[in-house]
């Protein structure tokens, strides 16, 4: 996969999602991505694009200010 940024090669590999709402900061670790070797830019295939938003939403539900999830391999 090329990066659209750039172009350069996108490289499989694992980052650190992170997204603040009004309520709380949720970081899911270790997400499998694709990371641009030039630019570092970081794209999610839609499996797991799916999966981050279940999980933010799950943790918004939790209400605490600051949720650090790890990104679970074994989801469906
Ligand atoms: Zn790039």
């Amino acid at each position: 996969m090329k990066c659209f940024k750039c172009k350069g090669e996108m490289r499989e590999g694992f980052t650190t999602f992170v997204t603040d709402t009004d309520d709380c900061c949720i970081v899911v670790r270790r997400v499998p991505c694709l990371q641009c070797d030039d630019c570092g830019e970081v794209a999610y295939t839609g499996d797991v694009a799916e999966n981050l938003e279940k999980i933010v939403n799950a943790a918004k539900e939790t209400l605490t200010e600051v949720a650090v999830v790890k990104y679970p391999g074994a989801v469906a």
